[in-house]
């Protein structure tokens, strides 16, 4: 065998190495799930024990003891949620959306 061919056989195996890598990595990524986004996200329910105990509701206009009336989660410092957005993630309660125009006795205003 002539030491050209050699090197295209070695050619060929490291490409199919290569090649045979690729489609097994494409495989697996594409059966990972995706990320979660916010959307996605249960929302929060005012019977929850934790948002119960800090009197969150859905509805902010109907909440007592706000400090200002335009108190809401939307202006909130834990909110995560995007701008417009109805329902948003909130750093108080992880894996769940809070209504954007929710309250509770946890807000705090953003500096
Ligand atoms: Fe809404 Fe803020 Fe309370 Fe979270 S901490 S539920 S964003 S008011």
């Amino acid at each position: 065998m002539a030491e050209n061919d050699t090197h295209n056989i070695e050619g060929r195996r490291r490409f199919l190495k290569a090649a045979a890598g690729s489609v097994a990595a494409a495989t697996v990524l594409g059966t990972l799930p995706r990320r979660a986004q916010a959307q996605d996200l249960p929302h929060l329910s005012p019977s929850d024990p934790t948002a119960s105990a800090l009197k969150y509701v859905e509805d902010g206009s109907k909440a007592q003891g706000k400090k200002t009336a335009s108190d809401a989660c939307f202006n909130c410092n834990f909110y995560q949620g995007k701008a417009g957005a109805a329902w948003g993630p909130c750093q108080l309660f992880p894996g769940k959306a809070v209504a954007a125009k929710g309250w509770c006795v946890s807000h705090a205003v953003m500096i």
